[in-house]
């Protein structure tokens, strides 16, 4: 006598059943409403579920192309943004280095200024202060 299962359906309660009660009422132990225990087809019995089986494949595929889709878009986003960011970065470096580079010019410049300011002022003292505007040749001691 081979055994059947079947689930309740108000409750989903699993019941077994012999093929006794096939085209008759059993109540549900759990819930105790009536269920009709419909006989099985020939197929149903032999093998458990085998529609279920061949549609998982074409599931499980159509998950992998949305997950590495999903995946890419984050991947293409993420590299986007990091790309961007690497470049503000990058700009803002480059922006601090010639920042840096003309304070350092300024300053050089600045410091050959006072050399060759200082060079004149020691090779050249009288002639620095007549040539300043006074035409006159008035002499200072
Ligand atoms: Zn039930």
């Amino acid at each position: 006598m081979s055994e059947y299962k079947l689930s309740c359906p108000q409750c989903g309660q699993h019941i077994r059943c012999t093929e006794a009660h096939f085209g008759r009422q059993v109540n549900c132990p759990t819930c105790q409403k009536p269920i009709l225990v419909a006989r099985p087809k020939e197929a149903d019995l032999r093998t458990n579920s085998p529609p279920a089986a061949v549609d998982k494949p074409k599931a499980s595929l159509l998950q992998i192309v949305v997950i590495s889709a999903v995946a890419f878009g984050l991947c293409a986003g993420l590299s986007f943004c990091m790309g961007n960011y690497y470049l503000q970065q990058r700009a803002q470096q480059k922006d601090l280095e010639q920042a840096r580079l003309k304070i350092e010019n300024a300053e050089k410049l600045k410091a050959e200024k006072e050399r060759k300011a200082n060079a004149v002022a020691a090779t050249a003292p009288s002639t620095n202060t007549v040539g300043g505007g006074t035409t006159s040749p008035a002499r200072h001691e």
